[in-house]
């Protein structure tokens, strides 16, 4: 019996084998045509975003089938606006970004720059017409005035400066000895995390796209380090149409909307007041971060 039963077992070990295999590779052929589908589409036209509007029309979106992410969400963020969009963590709001930066394609439903749908337009005109800046920057083992100019290899050193200026750097950097030439990243000056993000800020200045879209960290700033960044941040927002992901609260008060997500859907929207007035979901996450500060 025992030689009949070891063959068997070992076929079926083989079996299971060759099955995780055939499912790791179709995983893997979902994942590259999920990939190969964001490509300019054969009559894509460049973006013309003089007025940066956005808007999400029904939008739905899974990273895998199994599980919805965004359903049918719907918002606009008019020209020049600032639109900050909150929500528990995993509610969906870095996906967002991710969309209108189209790392991913829509399942369902459109979003539109100016009235353009993004998937008709080229990729490279899409991602010129945005400046990201995330929440972790990556900084070269370079100067940080290089780190900075990366945003724009053609700028001006007068554009350079303005950014610098702009972006509230302009104190750090007199603070240090070699100063714009001191060597950051890796080998470098460390830098805080709100150096960095400030780094990103002049990076996306200098990029001089319409519509920034700015991933706020999630871990908590000292307050100087978060001032500098909302100062720097109130003056780039003047000159675009901007998208904050926010996770503090008090930093986005002043948004023109703010937009509440609830797993996958937009729940409540309105000005700061407005929505403490409603009572509703806003005014709940408010009352506990207040008393968490
Ligand atoms: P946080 O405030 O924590 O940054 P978020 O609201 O920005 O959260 P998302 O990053 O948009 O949330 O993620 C929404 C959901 O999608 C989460 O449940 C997350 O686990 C899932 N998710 C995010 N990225 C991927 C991915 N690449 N593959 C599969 N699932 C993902």
């Amino acid at each position: 019996m025992i030689q009949l039963f070891l063959p068997l077992n070992f076929l079926g070990f083989v079996y299971r084998e060759i099955r995780r295999a055939l499912t790791d590779l179709e995983n893997m052929l979902g994942l590259l045509n999920r990939k190969a589908a964001i490509s300019d589409d054969k009559d894509a036209q460049p973006l013309n975003a003089t007025k940066a509007a956005i808007r999400f029309e029904n939008v739905s979106f899974s990273y895998d089938k199994q599980r919805p992410i965004l359903n049918n969400l719907s918002f606009e963020v008019t020209s020049g606006s600032k639109v900050a969009i909150v929500g528990a963590s995993g509610a969906g709001k870095s996906t967002l970004s991710r969309l209108l930066y189209r790392f991913y394609d829509v399942d369902a439903g459109k979003i539109y720059i100016d009235e353009q749908a993004i998937n008709t337009v080229t990729l490279e005109s899409l991602r010129q017409a945005i400046a990201i800046v995330p929440q972790d920057t990556v900084l070269f083992n370079t100067s940080i005035r290089e780190n900075i100019a990366y945003g724009n290899p053609t700028a001006s050193e007068d554009e350079i400066d303005k950014a610098i200026s702009l972006a509230h750097l302009d104190g750090f950097i007199a603070s240090l000895d070699k100063g714009d030439k001191t060597p950051v990243g890796e080998r470098g000056l460390k830098v805080s995390g709100g150096e960095k993000q400030r780094i990103a800020i002049a990076r996306a200045i200098l990029k001089g796209s319409p519509i920034l879209l700015f991933d706020e960290a999630t871990s908590a700033l000292d307050s100087h380090s978060e001032q500098a960044i909302l100062s720097a941040m109130r003056e780039v927002a003047q000159r675009h149409t901007s998208l904050v992901i926010a996770h503090r609260l008090s930093t986005i008060t002043d948004a023109d909307k703010i937009i509440v997500m609830k797993q996958g859907q937009v729940v409540e929207q309105g000005q700061h007041h407005q929505l403490l007035a409603a009572n509703g979901e806003y005014a709940r996450m408010w009352q506990l971060q207040q008393s968490e500060e």
